[in-house]
């Protein structure tokens, strides 16, 4: 392990010659068990951070981009492959890394001050300094004056930066960054980007490196220097594209938003060829998108200017989605059988035109025969109610079945997807309180 005090003054040359690689990650791959078998989250992933940059990690929900942070940062390991720190390979934790996450589980007993202190104390650094580079971190990210504040009495974006703080504070040379700015308002998001930004560029910290995660195209065209899209199932490199702006960044700049398009372009024209050859099966996990959702898509779409074609970064924007929002509904259109994706459009399919058209009723029937012939859990389950004397199964039954393929957390999001979209097509009915499936309701 390293000590940050060494590792900024012993071991490297004060200053060392910008563009020095201080990161490496070597063909990195991670599995997690899965019943009996292993499910490859990250596959051969190779990158490089250099003293002076900031590098985004871009890439969907679930495309293992958290998994990739924590690897390097020493919270677990790779299944194989090796991560180096500094031109040594990292065992555990490593001092000089700091990392940053999406929420802080701030010590809801301890002021702001303290909060920031406690990740000192770890490093069995003396009170008396403890205090004084807490306040210095405090001062540094904006929350001075709220040092005896409690984390109950901060808004979001004040707790998001006793985060910072707390990350600063140990004068990290490496800072990660897991989304940070996901779960803030857009205001709040933006003013804390640019300050830390601006502390970035006034070398205000001794930061060598940033490496920040997010799945917001926008935001890492706004900060990063380097962009490399991950891909899904499973996560690997598929591209590296240079941002070539100066900092501070205009987004409407046209350079900026023609940038934004490409990439935007990239990751759809990826993403709906991997959608194609992904054709689902009755253990395949269902996103978490409803039948609203779809319906109101196919409709826009329908409408004009559209007319039946869009193009994905163009809809994304009037519609006000992300690609983490807009991706799994295109996708589950094309599954549905409802939409195809070709060079960055998305078109409506011959029978979604018509969708659009319907009446509701005509809708829901349409819809439950394109849910029977394409998601084979709903015809399943559709099977086994009609098999059954009663026609009836409880859920569990069902859920059973999915955890052979899936976490438990994610067979219950699945079961909860195929109820909501059975329930729309009206192909088998479900009580919430009994938790059973049955066709009566549907005869009746
Ligand atoms: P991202 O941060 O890009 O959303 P994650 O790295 O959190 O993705 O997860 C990638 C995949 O790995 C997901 O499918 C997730 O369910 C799985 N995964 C992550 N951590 C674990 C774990 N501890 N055990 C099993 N599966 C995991
Ligand atoms: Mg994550």
């Amino acid at each position: 392990m390293l000590n940050p005090k060494i590792v900024s003054s012993d071991l490297l040359p004060m200053r060392p010659v910008p563009g020095q690689e201080v990161l490496a990650v070597k063909h990195v791959s991670r599995g997690f068990a899965k019943k009996d078998d292993e499910r490859l989250v990250l596959d051969d992933v190779n990158l490089s951070l250099r003293e002076g940059e900031i590098v985004g990690l871009l890439g969907r929900s679930g495309s293992g981009k958290s998994t990739l942070l924590r690897i390097i940062s020493g919270l677990i390991e790779a299944t194989s492959g090796e991560v180096n720190w500094l031109g040594k390979p990292l065992e555990g934790p490593a001092e000089g890394v700091s990392m940053v996450f999406q929420t802080f589980a701030l010590f809801p007993w301890l002021t702001v001050l303290q909060n920031v202190e406690a990740g000192l104390e770890a490093q069995g650094v003396g009170a008396r300094e403890r205090r004084e580079r807490a306040l210095a971190a405090i001062d540094l990210i904006g929350l001075d004056g709220f040092e005896n504040a409690y984390p109950r009495e901060l808004s979001g974006g004040m707790r998001q930066r006793v985060g910072f703080a707390r990350a600063l504070v140990v004068d990290p040379a490496l800072l990660l960054m897991d989304e940070p700015f996901s779960a803030l308002d857009v205001l709040t998001a933006e003013t804390l980007r640019t300050d830390l930004l601006d502390l970035w560029t006034q070398g205000r910290m001794p930061i060598k490196s940033m490496l920040i995660v997010t799945h917001n195209i926008e935001e890492a065209v706004f900060m990063c220097d380097r962009i490399l899209v991950l891909s899904s199932n499973p996560g690997r490199v598929v591209a590296e594209i240079k941002v070539p702006f100066k900092h501070p960044r205009n987004r409407l700049d046209p350079a900026f938003r023609k940038l934004v398009d490409e990439i935007y372009a990239k990751m759809t024209a990826r993403e709906a060829a991997e959608a194609s050859q992904r054709r689902l099966e009755v253990g395949s996990r269902l996103p978490d998108v409803s039948t609203n959702l779809m319906a109101g898509l196919i409709e826009t779409l329908a409408a004009a200017p559209y007319h039946g074609r869009a193009d994905m970064p163009e809809i994304a924007r009037s519609l006000h989605l992300e690609v983490d929002d807009l991706f799994p509904i295109a996708e589950v259109l094309q599954q549905l059988g409802f939409a195809d994706v070709r060079d960055g459009d998305l078109l409506l399919t011959p029978p979604a035109r018509v969708f659009a058209e319907m009446g509701t009723q005509a809708r829901k029937l349409m819809f439950a025969d394109h849910l029977l012939r394409n998601v084979p859990l709903a015809a399943r389950i559709k099977k086994v109610l009609n098999e059954r004397p009663g026609h009836r199964a409880p859920r569990v039954r069902f859920e059973q079945e999915l955890e052979d393929f899936l976490s438990d957390v994610a067979a219950e999001e699945t079961l909860d997807t195929v109820i909501d979209w059975g329930r729309y097509g009206e192909i088998f009915s479900y009580n919430d309180q009994s938790e059973i499936f049955s066709l009566e309701d549907v005869e009746a």
